[in-house]
C-alpha cells in the first residue's frame, strides 16, 4: 500500500524561523559586541567618599612572609581617599562587588592580584609626586584601561 506523504506537499512563503532565530541572535551579538568595547575605552572611576579612612584595610603584618604585598597594603592605608576614587582594573567591581581599588585591600583579594597591587603602587607614587586625582586616574586608564 502506498501513500504520498502530506508535509512533502507543503511550499511555505515565509523564511524559516529557524533562520529568523540565528538572525536575532546575531543580531544581539553584534550590539553586546559594541556595548563592550565603547566600555573598555574608559571605565567609570568611583567618587571617593570624603570621610572615607584606611579603618577597615586589613594589617600589613598578615602578608609579613611576602614583602611585597605588605609594603603594598601599607601603601594603601596612607591613601585610602585616592584609592576609593579609583576604578580597579581587575574589573573586581564587577565579579567581587567592589567600590573601588580601596576595597581589594580590605580583604586578601588584593594580596593575590598583581593589577590592585601595581594600581595601588601608581597610585601611591602619583599621589606623593603631588599630582592630582584626575591624573591618577588618566594614568591608570593609559595604563590598564585598552
Ligand atoms: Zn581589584
Amino acid at each position: 500500500m502506498k501513500h504520498s506523504s502530506p508535509s512533502s506537499s507543503r511550499v511555505g512563503g515565509a523564511v524559516p524561523t529557524p533562520i529568523l532565530v540565528l538572525g536575532a541572535i546575531l543580531l544581539v551579538a553584534v550590539a553586546l559586541r559594541l556595548v563592550a568595547s565603547a566600555r573598555s575605552g574608559s571605565a567609570s572611576h568611583p567618587e571617593p567618599r570624603p570621610a572615607v579612612t584606611a579603618a577597615s584595610l586589613l594589617p600589613s603584618v598578615r602578608y609579613a612572609a611576602h614583602p611585597r604585598i605588605s609594603q603594598t597594603y601599607d601603601l594603601a592605608r596612607e591613601i585610602p581617599q585616592v584609592l576609593d576614587g579609583l576604578y580597579c582594573y581587575c574589573h573586581c567591581s564587577e565579579h567581587s562587588g567592589h567600590r573601588s581599588l580601596l576595597s581589594c585591600f580590605e580583604a586578601d583579594h588584593g594580596a593575590g592580584c598583581d593589577i590592585c597591587l601595581r594600581e595601588a603602587e601608581l597610585a601611591h607614587q602619583m599621589h606623593t609626586r603631588g599630582e592630582s586625582l584626575e591624573a591618577i586616574r588618566a594614568a591608570v586608564d593609559a595604563a590598564w584601561g585598552v
